[in-house]
């Protein structure tokens, strides 16, 4: 089965779910509309917090981690580029990484420009759940840095350009430390990521996939 661990949709009328892929649907505080998929994952986004109610957002969240479709926390994080206030995004970070400790259900993170940032709050808070860098597209050291500190990462359509960052960084990660995922872009699909991730890690299709598959469950047991 492929997973897609991290991807949004297209405003509906949505494209059906092909069979024998596992969709996670990033969902934020805030949005309109009902989910697409059978799985989820909620959060408050760092570009969406903006006169946010933390009372509202807080339930809110509190309410969608209870439900048995959502598998995940986040997308969650630290961005720089954003005009989102530092603190107001630090808080909804962490409220987001406690309340993924109390459901035990991991972290999907949105980091833009914050990787030294993240690892301080991953120091501090010493988190039990894996925290998933999502849509990694940065140097491969940097890719070793988060490794290093327990993080996993998960990779998107930067990788089917060539010498991407992404592509460099996937060649190297270790097996059990990857996801794919095609986030917010709908010109690929999930086969096209998983194609050119076995091209990258030169293995077989069939290898990629028990593979993705092997760490999607291993995740679900920490
Ligand atoms: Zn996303």
């Amino acid at each position: 089965m492929l997973i897609n661990i991290h991807r949004h949709f297209p405003q509906p009328p949505y494209p059906p779910v092909p069979e024998g892929i596992l969709e996670i649907e990033s969902r934020y505080y805030g949005q309109t509309g009902a989910a697409a998929a059978a799985y989820c994952s909620v959060g408050l986004h760092p570009w969406y917090l903006k006169d946010i109610n933390w009372l509202a957002a807080t339930q809110w969240l509190q309410e969608q981690i209870a439900q048995p479709a959502t598998l995940l926390i986040g997308e969650a994080g630290l961005d720089k580029v954003c005009d989102t206030p530092w603190a107001e995004q630090l808080r909804a970070f962490e409220l987001c990484a406690k309340l993924a400790e109390i459901a035990q259900k991991p972290l999907v993170i949105h980091c833009v420009r914050a990787y030294s940032e993240l690892l301080t709050c991953k120091n501090l808070w010493r988190p039990t759940q894996p925290w998933i860098i999502h849509g990694f597209n940065k140097h491969p050291q940097t890719a070793k840095m988060l490794l290093e500190a327990g993080c996993l990462l998960s990779f998107g359509a930067a990788i089917l350009q060539n010498n991407s960052h992404a592509a460099e960084a996937l060649a190297t990660c270790p097996a059990d430390c990857f996801f794919l995922e095609t986030d917010d872009n709908f010109q690929y699909t999930i086969d096209n990521i998983y194609a050119r991730a076995a091209q990258i890690r030169h293995c077989t299709l069939e290898e990629i996939v028990l593979q993705v598959e092997s760490n999607f469950l291993l995740l679900r047991e920490k």
